[in-house]
């Protein structure tokens, strides 16, 4: 355990309640104990470095423990397959939004990081020869894109999450980094440095005991997901709050690329649960009413598996178009009632049990009613592959790094994903990225070195804004104004999108946004209080609603996962450019918000390839 001091308050008068600080000093502070976050510790433990993780939750209760279908790499095990392909399918899965530098390092290192997986203990499903198992995925094609679709996406039956973060948890506790679970990360401390911005350590509160911790650190990495839950129906978890992008933007910084919101084509209808696309990459496929396969008729080479922009906007068109089934016609079936029983019990277990308990379906007979629902953020905070922080520099230099601050997994935008992730790309993101991170912090950081003292009032900022809420007795709880902020979301920025929602969608946010001032919570205590918790979440959530609602308004074209009615087409002369925003709506003051641009990077890491010029997406 590093250093920890005690002491009473931060004697700020201006505080209604009195708070316990703790104080820790470490080499480099992990925020996030998910599939990136784990991967990060795990570097920065074993180069030496004192390393801490602080997770609100267990870390084995992190998100990544839902996923299902798999994680991609061109380990040509069941097809055959190039990383060069790999990289292919992802840059135009993107719909060329996705920085082809960052893409050639993920895809050139994907298969080095799931052998990596593997000796670390995950249990891969198998082929006959012992190989690792893969199966197909959306978007995932052989020869440069020409087809036919690659078995790219490695597995352990359908709960790869689960067995890639139990692993890796158990090997990041091999290595000596300290956890601080059940800790909730309220806000980075940031200073100046030469007029410039630099973050300098992190404060979090422990949720059973309510004592504040400051950590001082050499570096922060922020690995705390996505999200998802400013949706009303979403397959994330319900601590998918982007709590890593709230802090972020309070830090003043921007956030990039929160437009596009993908919609995973199979949540079951009704319950927003996931049956994952490894379902259609087992031979699943999806009718309307009249019994038809109808993604023959939207992308007649790779079907069912076309990515998953294509395929969520073809089944919302035909719900439009009155072919949804159902007495509202607002769902569409999913059939895998002709594959063996034998097949989808050995690989998909997991979403028979999903089908039963939530639809009440047997897979095995019957076909699974479902909708398309939220399901990943492909913005968020931008960085390189190093997994550093990067701003728009005063200067105009576009890749301008934050020192001390990181950011991977679905809280970082680096960008591979671009307009649209392809499935079983962001496991292998955490891990490529997680890994990259490790390794920055190895080669820039020395063990132990000593670290400026801390400003006076570094805790001020974090108490501040919790004592604000803690003590905060408006007319409204704290559900109510999320649940008003979520059914905004899905109405007004959804899978298609028209000028005008998104107009109205704009201001609806940013009232509610002022209504943050009228929020009540009840509870006042700061052992397990849920409620202030919530809270805290719901304001992080609110500010990231309001910048994906105005980031979708600005954007005049459709690009993978935006789907703009107005403007229908992709237009790379004005549009090939990533959306950086900033809040500054705090305290309740609308929808204060500043949108600029950062350039695609059209050029590759390395000459073993060359850029992937834009054409038209079809599959
Ligand atoms: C149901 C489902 C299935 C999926 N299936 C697949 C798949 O098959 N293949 C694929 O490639 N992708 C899949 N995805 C996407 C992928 O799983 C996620 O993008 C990824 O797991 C996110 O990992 P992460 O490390 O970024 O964060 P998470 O796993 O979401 O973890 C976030 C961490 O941050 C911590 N945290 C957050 N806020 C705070 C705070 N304020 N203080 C302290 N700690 C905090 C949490 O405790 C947690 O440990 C799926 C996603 C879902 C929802």
């Amino acid at each position: 355990m590093a250093t920890a001091a005690a002491s009473e308050t931060g004697g700020a008068p201006h505080l209604k309640g009195a708070y316990k600080i703790i104080d820790h000093t470490y080499d480099v502070v992990v925020v996030g104990a998910g599939g990136s976050g784990l991967r990060a510790t795990m570097g920065a433990a074993e180069a030496g470095l004192r390393t801490a993780n602080i997770s609100k939750v267990f870390p084995t209760r992190s998100h990544t423990v839902a996923a299902q279908g798999g994680i991609a790499a061109s380990l040509g095990n069941n097809s055959p397959d190039h990383w060069t392909w790999h990289m292919y399918d992802t840059v135009k899965g993107s719909d060329w939004l996705g920085d082809q530098d960052a893409i050639e390092y993920l895809a050139r290192e994907a298969p080095a990081a799931v052998y990596e997986l593997e000796h670390a203990g995950v249990p891969f499903s198998r082929n006959a020869d012992g190989t690792i198992y893969q199966r197909p995925f959306g978007g995932h094609m052989q020869n440069m894109g020409a087809g036919p679709p690659v078995q790219r996406t490695c597995a352990a039956a359908d709960r790869t999450g689960h067995a890639m973060l139990h692993a890796l948890y158990q090997q990041s506790l091999k290595y000596d980094a300290d956890f601080f679970i059940e800790y909730f990360a309220l806000d980075l401390i940031m200073s100046e440095r030469d007029g410039q911005k630099v973050c300098v350590g992190v404060m979090a509160m422990c949720l059973d005991d309510g004592t504040i911790h400051r950590f001082r650190a050499q570096s922060v990495v922020l690995a705390t997901g996505g999200y998802g839950r400013c949706y009303y129906t979403a397959t994330s978890a319900h601590t998918c709050t982007g709590d890593g992008g709230g802090m972020v933007l309070r830090a003043g910084l921007p956030l990039q690329d929160m437009e596009f919101v993908q919609f995973h084509p199979t949540g079951i209808y009704g319950a927003g649960v996931l049956i994952t696309e490894g379902a259609r990459g087992e031979g699943g496929y999806l009718t309307n009413s009249e019994g038809e396969r109808f993604m023959e008729r939207y992308a007649p080479s790779a079907k069912d598996l076309a990515s998953r922009d294509v395929v969520s906007r073809s089944m919302a068109l035909e719900m439009r178009e009155g072919r949804g089934v159902g007495p509202e016609g607002d769902h569409i079936y999913l059939h895998l009632d002709h594959i063996d029983p034998n097949v989808l019990a050995q690989r998909l277990p997991g979403i028979t049990e999903s089908g039963k308990i939530f639809a009440g379906v047997d897979l095995t007979r019957q076909p699974l009613p479902v909708t398309p629902t939220v399901h990943y953020n492909m913005g968020g905070i931008p960085c390189n592959y190093h997994g550093q922080v990067v701003t728009l520099g005063p200067d105009g230099n576009p890749d301008q790094v934050i020192p001390g601050l990181y950011a991977v997994g679905e809280a970082a935008c680096v960008s591979v994903h671009g307009a649209n992730r392809l499935g079983s790309n962001s496991l292998i993101d955490l891990v490529v990225f997680g890994r990259a991170t490790g390794h920055h912090l190895r080669d820039n950081l020395k063990p132990n070195a000593k670290q400026p003292e801390l400003p006076a009032d570094s805790a001020d900022f974090a108490l501040t804004r919790l004592d604000h809420f803690r003590y905060a007795e408006g007319g409204s709880p704290t559900a109510q104004i999320r649940a008003e902020m979520q059914k905004a979301m899905q109405k007004h920025c959804a899978v298609f999108r028209d000028q005008k929602l998104m107009d109205e969608g704009v201001a609806k946010l940013a009232e509610q946004n002022k209504r943050m001032e009228d929020i009540h919570v009840t509870d006042k205590s700061l052992i397990w209080n849920s409620d202030l918790i919530e809270t805290l979440e719901l304001d992080n959530l609110m500010a990231q609603a309001n910048v994906t609602m105005a980031s979708a308004a600005n954007r005049k074209e459709s690009r993978g996962a935006h789907a703009h009615e107005d403007f229908p087409d992709r237009n790379d002369k004005e549009w090939m450019k990533h959306t950086i925003a900033w809040f500054d709506g705090w305290g309740g003051r609308g929808s204060n918000i500043r949108i600029d641009y950062r350039p695609v990077h059209e050029y590759t890491l390395t000459d073993d390839i060359k850029y992937i010029e834009p054409k038209a997406r079809v599959y």
